[in-house]
């Protein structure tokens, strides 16, 4: 019933000569109608990448929490909406990382999408030393509880999962572990927004490729994927369209 959905997140890489990656992966797309295929670029090719590949969903990698106002530098959900896109991530890692981004700023700034009818992928995940002193399902659990809005469900919220020590690693947890955070991320939303939870899709994201995608996308309460690296280049990222199909 959860369609399958396939994100790919460029963060500070690409160029306009990049956007022609789009063509195949529009392509792909276009043959696998039972999945979604969505796209986050830099604020800066939002536009051209949204003309390019009209039946993509192209998407932004962040948005500020206020809808306008005097915040040098930033840009509102209006602003990438008018500009061609249709969904954002929010609290990804490397933004909880570099900008000291909180779950209480993830959760404002999914309502700020929200407010301006873009869809959302709000990313959660623990760091290594949470993982190795066992905390992993709590850090997870705490974030959700921090981060999903009350009226989350499955036509314009999904989660992302990325272990931030799988981010552009080249490792991944075990099966059995994606399984185990997916399982208590689905019980979390069921107890914060009840039966909404069961139509939202939960997102794998950390270091998947066309190699493993298939047994990532195959495991329970997995669907989908969010990848960096892998959706750079149509020739990586095809096969992970190819391996959700
Ligand atoms: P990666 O990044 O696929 O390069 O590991 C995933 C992400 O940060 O969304």
């Amino acid at each position: 019933m959860r369609r399958k959905l396939v994100a790919g997140n460029w963060k500070m890489n690409g160029s306009r000569a990049a956007l022609a990656e789009l063509d195949a992966i529009a392509a792909a797309a276009a043959a696998a109608p039972d999945v979604d295929v969505e796209i986050a670029v830099p604020f800066t090719l939002i536009a051209a990448a949204a003309d390019r590949a009209p039946a993509l969903a192209i998407g932004a990698e962040d948005v500020h929490e206020a809808d306008s106002g005097a915040h040098t530098g930033c840009v509102s959900a209006g602003m990438v909406k008018e500009a061609g896109a249709c969904f954002t991530i929010v609290g990804h890692s490397e933004r909880r990382a570099d900008q000291h981004e909180t779950s209480h700023d993830a959760w404002a700034k999914a309502a700020a999408a929200r407010r301006q009818g873009l869809r959302v992928i709000l990313c959660c995940g623990e760091t290594e030393a949470e993982r190795d002193a066992d905390r992993a399902e709590r850090v997870v659990q705490a974030q959700i509880e921090k981060s999903v809005p009350d009226n989350a469900d499955g036509s314009w919220f999904t989660l992302a999962y990325e272990p931030r020590w799988a981010i552009g690693t080249g490792r991944t947890p075990t099966l059995d572990e994606i399984a185990a955070i997916h399982a208590i991320a689905r019980a979390k939303l069921r107890m914060l927004i009840g039966d909404a939870a069961a139509g939202v899709r939960i997102l794998y994201g950390g270091s998947v490729t066309g190699a493993n995608a298939a047994a990532i996308l195959a495991t329970a309460n997995v669907d989908g994927a969010l990848v960096g690296g892998a959706s750079l280049t149509a020739d990586k990222f095809v096969p992970i369209i190819e391996a959700a199909a």
